[in-house]
């Protein structure tokens, strides 16, 4: 997999990829990443990046020239990548986006800063927008951060042999079950029997009773998505009527 990112703070990408999962990923050559500061091709003498917007408003917007000029440099080096800019104005990310960048190549990141792009250069050049969620960064490069340490991490022997992300949130369209670790007791709150008994199949039950539970209190979105078996339908209810005897 082969990462583009074009920012204007490529020293912020560089940085936060070298951490954890992340960092082991590119160090040991699963993905690799280039980062293209669009600034770096600004042909002006003062290296200008940014201009006012035609028919006045507030800060500046990115220029065309020299983003479509690093976007062309990007798209030479991996001509079948898709360019995704990032936006507060794309489609919401996903897991399931995260997974479909994971099967493909690799993908070039397009971060904006102030204001944001020229219409333009996302008319010529986005193959894909997309959105982190309802809520407005300063740029684009924690939100494609975001994107990259999702999509790193789905790939084959990004995580480590007792890591798995076939378990987490979203897998399977629901949220992870909770977990616990020693000790046994903390503050006076126990580890649920359950999970101490050594009985597999109850242990199973009860984590996908839990992750159900869990998904209907906190993201009933989610389960408007996803058709439940019988027995999940069973084990929903057994959570619902529990919870409401707490
Ligand atoms: N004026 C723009 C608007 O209202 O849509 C916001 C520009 S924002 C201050 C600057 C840059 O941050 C954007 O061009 C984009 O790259 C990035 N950004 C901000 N919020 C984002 C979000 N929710 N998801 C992805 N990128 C975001």
């Amino acid at each position: 997999m082969f990462i583009s990112v074009v920012s204007l703070f490529p020293e912020m990408i560089k940085h936060l990829a070298s951490f954890g999962v992340l960092g082991r990923a590119f160090e040991n050559q699963i993905a690799s990443l280039q980062c293209l500061n669009p600034r770096d091709f600004a042909t002006d003498s003062n290296k200008s990046v940014d201009d006012r917007p035609y028919g006045g408003g507030p800060g500046m917007l990115l220029r065309t020239e020299p983003y479509a000029a690093a976007i062309e440099a990007a798209k030479e080096r991996q001509p079948s990548n898709p360019v995704v800019f990032l936006s507060p104005q794309g489609r919401l990310f996903s897991q399931e986006s995260a997974l479909q960048f994971a099967n493909g190549n690799g993908i070039t990141l397009v971060c904006g800063r102030y204001e944001g792009f020229d219409q333009r250069l996302i008319e010529k050049y986005a193959d894909d927008e997309i959105s982190l969620g309802d809520y407005v960064l300063s740029g684009g490069e924690l939100a494609a951060l975001a994107v990259i340490d999702s999509v790193v991490r789905l790939l084959p022997n990004a995580l480590g042999s007792n890591e798995s992300a076939s378990q987490d949130s979203f897998s399977s369209g629901l949220l992870e079950h909770p977990q616990y670790t020693r000790p046994e007791i903390f503050d006076g709150q126990a580890v649920p029997s359950v999970l101490i008994n050594g009985d597999h199949a109850k242990i199973e039950q009860w984590r996908i009773k839990q992750a159900l539970g869990r998904t209907w209190a906190n993201r009933p979105d989610l389960l408007e998505d996803r058709e439940l078996s019988d027995h999940e339908k069973e084990l929903l209810q057994e959570y619902v009527a529990e919870y409401n005897a707490r």
